[in-house]
């Protein structure tokens, strides 16, 4: 059995569909603005892989960035392809989950 609080319920688009929602196995809800998670997208260009520095300038990134399309990965990743052109970042659910931004989990990351 996967871990419930990496396998997503539920993925869709908040009711204003500003943001990502996903509703997790444990029944907690994230909530993600597109910015948020374009910074923090983890592909080669953005982090570099030995040491998990952020290469990524987040003056780069448009404040109105937003996905174009959202791809699943098998059953484990999201693909987003994002409104600035980049589309080469594989999101995990654990690492969806893990950079949830709401209160409880904030700090975390
Ligand atoms: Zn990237
Ligand atoms: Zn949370």
């Amino acid at each position: 059995m996967p871990d419930p609080r990496i396998r997503p319920l539920e993925i869709g688009p908040t009711e204003d569909e500003s943001a990502l929602r996903i509703r997790w196995g444990d029944e907690h809800v994230s909530i993600y603005r597109p910015r948020y998670l374009r910074l923090h997208c983890p592909c080669a260009g953005c982090v570099e892989e030995m040491t998990g520095r952020r290469l990524l300038n987040p003056d780069t990134v448009p404040a109105d960035v937003y996905p174009l399309a959202i791809h699943y990965v098998g059953r484990y990743a999201l693909l987003f392809q994002w409104s600035d052109g980049h589309a080469t970042g594989i999101y995990s659910y654990e690492l969806l989950r893990s950079i949830c931004p709401c209160g409880e989990c904030g700090s975390a990351g």
